[in-house]
This record gives structure tokens, C-alpha cells and sequence, in this order.
């Protein structure tokens, strides 16, 4: 079966390309890699999974899209995503869901459900997400793989449809930590063509990954899993014990503002979208709306038909926040909580090198079940934001099965340290075998 046949039941992507490798003996040689439609492929059509992108085809490619090229890559299609990356769920894209491969009536998560769905099911062997508050770990919780939000900066986002600017960045979806690296390797590292990105160059990940874990100190706080569902704490508690058995020391660490940090996030990405999404005019590119009398309404016309409702939901809140006479009750007091976010993980790192937490409070949920009710939605993320609004480096790895399902394990790291992450998730994986276990269509 072809590839798009073979994604008949998930629709997992929005756009396949039979594109030949352009390099026959690079490091990803010989994998098959997936791309999120929110980032540009001159020539392919990128819509963000929205109308208002409908016909867009952009006239350059993302500087990540460029490296994988380079790197040997076969890149086989254009991934499903909630519009310009807002949702949890990939229910919010304009072009219809994504089913969960381990079971076709779930959400593959979101907003990377596509790119998510298609690793799991087979139907490539990487593939690249974006993580404003965590649609690449998230989704790679749900679909049972490891998904790598690296340090902001790390990854250059020339060519990123931006969401949430200070909160944005590309990274791998695998299922091992292994190919999590190999894909991060070929993406990271300096870029002229973005001002935001670290100008340092990289290290080994590989190697680095590969380095004995013993003797390093896992943080946790226990005061973070205590609401939990008892089979949600206790696959996350076991998750630990393996770290524990590893040789890694456990420490109780206590991260006393997270619960603000969700009310910060949707503060402060509802604020940057609504000043990035801008752009979508009507004049420049996208789709124009027909039959307005002037400019004005062109735009208003534009938007009305172009944006989906969670997107007009999110430019409202983020208007609301930004607006003359809240600004300092709303988005000045989110940004102070970052602050105060950072200072409580640097208090951590004093006494650990990494940071443990589970990556979602429950496996993925019924397609429908959250739709109508935008705050249930954005609860889900409780434990991914604070990774972004922090800027720290975070990884999601296959921590278990709760009912059937599968869900991660999330680790947090100081900033530059995606190699300490790849070399935990790594060791972990020499001593289970959740990230071999495949859905049952990725068999036939
Ligand atoms: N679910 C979060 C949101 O809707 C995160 C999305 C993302 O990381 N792109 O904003």
C-alpha cells in the first residue's frame, strides 16, 4: 500500500510529496521524516491547517527543512495540526482530524497530532513538530513515542509559521530517544537567517546520550502527582523506579508556583498570537475574501471566513490582555510569573540535573469530549507550559499503558542540556520496552 492509502483511517497528513532524497550518504540517509504543516517548503503548499492558508505556497523553505535535505532525508509529506498550532487535539485544524493510531476514536493530541500519528502508525520514522506549550510532547504521550522540545534558541524557526514567539521551537518526534538525537543534530545550532537563535554550536547529542547515567540526580515533587487518577501517579512512580534502578539518584524537589504557570501561558500566547496573526490581512498572501466594499471591511471579511474559532477565540484574549488598562493586570503580571518560574527551577538545578513530571494528566481522550469546552482543553497542558514560558529543554518518553493507552514521562532540563535529557529517556529505554510496543495498524 501506498502512503496515502496507508493514512486513509488517520489522516495524519494533509500533504504527500514523493520527493527523492537530495543526498545519497548523510546522516539521516535511508529515514523517512515528516514535517509539520506550519513550517515552509517552497513549492509545497503550507497551511497551518487553516483556510486562510488554503492556497499558500510559500516562496522559501524553513532553514530545519533545509538541513534534513541536506542531511539525506526523504521527507514524505506535509502533517495535520490544530490552526496555527492552538489546540491539543488536532480537532481544530480546518482540513478534519487526526485519529489516535492506538485507538481510532481518540485525538492523537495536539497541536503536532499529525506528525505524532504518523511516527506511531509506521507511516514514516521521524518526523518535525513545534512546541509553544507543548504540542510536540503532548502528542507524543498520547501516541506512545519520544518527543524533544529543545532549550528556545536552540532551533533556528526561519520558516516557522510563529504562534507564540517567545515561547516557539521545532523539534523531533521518534519513537527512541536514539533518533530523537540523530534528528536533532541535523536541525540545531546557529542560524543567520534567526536573530533569536544561540549562536553556540552544538555538541555530540548522540554521544552525549550515550554517557552512563548513574550518579545523576532526578528531582520530582511529589506535591505535583498527588491529585493525579492512582493509575496515572502510579505509571508515573514507576517511571521513577526505573530511573532509580538505572542508578539515578531520586531527590524531592519542590516547584511551588506551577499551578500559575498555565493561567500565565494562556495569558502570554494568546497575547503574542494575536500580534503575529496580524499578518493574515487579505492584502499580501492567503486567502482574500470577495465582494468588500473597502479595505476595511476586506480584512474583517477576510478573517471572518479565514479563521476558525478557537483561533478567533485565542486573537480575542489575547486583544483583551494587551489592551490599554489591563496590559499590567494581565500580560505584565504573566511575565513576571515566568520570572518567578525560572527562579524556582534554577533553586531545583542547584540540586539535581534534571526534573521529573508527567507529561499529561490522563491519556488521550475521546475525539469530541473536549471540543465544546476550551478551559477542559487547556487543562490538559498543566504540566507542558512551564518548559516554554521557562525556555528549558523538556522530553517526553513512553512511561507506560494506563487502560490500554500509552502515556509519557516528561523530563525537564537546564537550558542547553538536550543531551542529558537523550541520555536519561536513552538509558531508560535499554531497560524497557514501552517504545517498542507498536499500535496494532502500524503492524499490518
Ligand atoms: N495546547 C497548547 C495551546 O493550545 C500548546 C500548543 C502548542 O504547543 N503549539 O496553546
Amino acid at each position: 500500500m501506498n502512503l496515502p492509502e496507508r493514512d486513509r483511517e488517520l489522516h495524519a497528513f494533509l500533504h504527500f510529496s514523493d520527493e527523492q532524497p537530495l543526498v545519497q550518504d548523510g546522516p539521516l540517509s535511508g529515514s523517512a521524516v515528516a514535517i509539520k504543516d506550519n513550517l515552509c517548503i517552497q513549492g509545497w503548499p503550507t497551511t497551518a491547517g487553516s483556510r486562510i492558508l488554503e492556497n499558500f505556497v510559500p516562496p522559501y523553505t524553513a532553514t530545519v527543512v533545509e538541513r534534513l535535505r541536506q542531511a539525506g532525508a526523504r521527507l514524505v509529506g506535509k502533517t495535520n495540526l490544530d490552526e496555527f498550532a492552538m489546540g491539543s487535539s488536532t480537532e481544530n485544524s480546518a482540513y478534519g482530524v487526526t485519529r489516535n493510531p492506538w485507538d481510532l476514536e481518540r485525538v492523537p493530541g495536539g497541536s503536532s497530532g499529525g506528525s505524532a500519528a504518523a511516527v506511531a502508525a509506521g507511516l514514516c520514522d521521524m518526523a518535525l513538530g513545534t512546541d509553544t506549550g507543548g504540542s510536540i510532547r503532548q502528542p507524543a504521550a498520547f501516541c506512545g513515542i519520544t518527543g524533544l522540545k529543545p532549550t528556545y534558541g536552540r532551533v533556528s524557526r526561519y520558516g516557522c509559521i510563529a504562534y507564540g514567539s517567545s515561547l516557539d521551537q521545532i523539534g523531533p518526534l521518534a519513537y527512541t530517544a536514539e533518533d530523537c538525537a540523530r534528528v536533532l543534530q541535523v536541525i540545531a545550532g546557529p542560524d543567520a537567517l534567526d536573530s533569536t537563535c544561540y549562536q553556540e554550536v552544538c555538541p555530540d547529542f548522540s554521544a552525549e546520550m550515550k554517557a552512563d547515567c548513574k550518579g545523576l540526580r532526578l528531582g520530582w515533587d511529589p506535591a505535583l502527582v498527588k491529585d493525579l487518577p492512582g493509575d496515572m501517579r502510579a505509571a508515573f512512580e514507576a517511571g521513577l523506579e526505573v530511573y532509580r534502578s538505572l542508578g539515578v539518584t531520586l531527590v524531592e524537589v519542590s516547584l511551588p508556583h506551577l499551578e500559575y504557570s498555565l493561567p500565565a501561558y494562556y495569558l502570554i500566547a494568546t497575547a503574542e498570537a494575536s500580534s503575529n496573526l496580524a499578518r493574515y490581512d487579505g492584502v499580501r498572501y492567503g486567502h482574500r475574501a470577495q465582494g468588500a466594499k473597502d479595505v476595511g471591511s476586506m480584512m474583517s471579511k477576510t478573517r471572518a471566513e479565514g479563521f476558525g474559532p478557537e483561533v478567533k477565540r485565542r486573537i480575542m484574549l489575547g486583544t483583551y490582555a494587551l489592551s490599554s488598562g489591563y496590559y499590567d493586570a494581565y500580560y505584565a503580571q504573566a511575565q513576571k510569573m515566568r520570572t518567578v518560574l525560572r527562579q524556582d527551577f534554577e533553586k531545583a538545578f542547584a540540586a539535581t540535573d534534571a526534573f521529573a513530571l508527567p507529561t499529561t494528566p490522563a491519556p488521550a481522550f475521546k475525539i469530541g469530549e473536549k471540543s465544546d469546552d476550551p478551559l477542559a482543553m487547556y487543562l490538559s497542558d498543566v504540566y507542558t507550559v512551564v518548559a516554554n514560558l521557562t525556555g528549558l529543554p523538556a522530553i517526553s518518553h513512553p512511561g507506560g499503558f494506563v487502560g490500554g493507552l500509552p502515556v509519557g514521562l516528561q523530563l525537564m532540563a537546564p537550558a542547553w542540556q538536550e543531551g542529558r535529557l537523550l541520555q536519561l529517556a536513552h538509558h531508560f529505554q535499554q531497560q524497557t520496552s514501552y517504545h517498542q510496543k507498536r499500535p496494532q495498524m502500524a503492524a499490518v
